[in-house]
């Protein structure tokens, strides 16, 4: 985007008419994909980050580039942002207005090198997530269940229940699909997981665990790459920004709620094209799935 002055209405033209467009196979998950990485960012802004530097990890504004030690390199063009506009004083609710903000990646910086914490294993994710569902009164076990389901809910016990054929990925990715069921959707008891409520929740864990470098499930990803047969393969923009804001939100809270269980306290920090399939730890990890978590 160039250096002319660009407003807020310019970019969320820009945002509409990205996500107002066809929706291929791919783009839902590359979007969750850079909404993993690109950690307290809004859905909006992610799709606005990815379309002015898709190969942007973490965007910041000059100051908070400065205060780390790292200043932005001479000639660098920002990318532009929405920020929410300051709420006038006294008041009431969040502003719903927007203003235009400039950030840079981390790439077009210079100085101090930033520390980047370990990298968590799909163990630890699993476990931190079973601890979030605890605080939500849940409790996690392995138990088999009918018509090859991966995982449910068990309203009346309070239990999440796991098929005992999950590796440590996919068992973390299936708890967090159901703590995204049970934080976004009020779902009767005994209700199908089907259509736009599934599609949010398997979006979820793509996006949590996408931020620790494990993949979901096959089943998952295969539902992820048929969203427009959820939505449509032209939905309307204000559907599109509506989920993903929804998701990019609760994914948001749900990994800032499983790092506050993970020894590291880490917020890993992912170079972009590296989510391959870690294997750390897989069977012996197996091996402890009896252990109730
Ligand atoms: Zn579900």
């Amino acid at each position: 985007m160039s250096r002319l002055r660009v407003s807020s209405d310019d970019l969320r033209r820009v945002f509409e008419a990205e996500v107002g467009g066809r929706l291929s196979a791919g783009q839902w998950v590359r979007w969750l994909d850079a909404a993993s990485v690109l950690r307290g960012q809004s859905f909006r802004n992610v799709v606005l980050i990815r379309l002015q530097m898709p190969e942007a990890t973490w965007v910041d504004g000059r100051e908070p580039w400065q205060e780390r030690g790292r200043m932005v390199a001479r000639g660098e063009a920002g990318i532009r942002v929405l920020t929410p506009m300051e709420k006038a004083a006294g008041g009431r609710g969040a502003s719903r207005r927007h203003d235009v903000a400039t950030v840079w990646d981390i790439s077009q910086t210079d100085g101090r090198d930033v520390v980047l914490p370990p990298a968590v294993s799909a163990v630890e994710v699993m476990y931190a997530l079973a601890k979030v569902a605890g605080e939500l009164g849940y409790g996690v076990r392995w138990g088999e269940s009918a018509d090859g389901i991966v995982s449910r809910v068990d309203r009346r016990r309070r239990q999440i229940v796991l098929s005992p054929g999950l590796d440590p990925r996919g068992a973390a990715g299936r708890i967090a699909h159901e703590l995204a069921h049970l934080r976004m959707h009020k779902l009767p008891s005994g209700s199908g997981c089907c259509g736009l409520v599934e599609l949010e929740a398997d979006s979820v864990a793509y996006a949590v665990l996408a931020r620790y470098g494990c993949v979901v499930d096959r089943s998952t990803s295969e539902r992820l790459a048929a969203v427009a047969s959820v939505v449509g393969s032209r939905p309307p923009a204000r559907l599109i920004d509506a989920i993903g804001g929804r998701v990019v939100t609760a994914a948001g809270r749900l990994a800032g709620a499983a790092e506050r269980h993970m020894e590291s306290k880490a917020v890993p920090m992912r170079v972009r094209s590296t989510r391959v399939e870690t294997d750390v730890q897989e069977r012996s990890a197996e091996q402890d799935l009896g252990l109730s978590l």
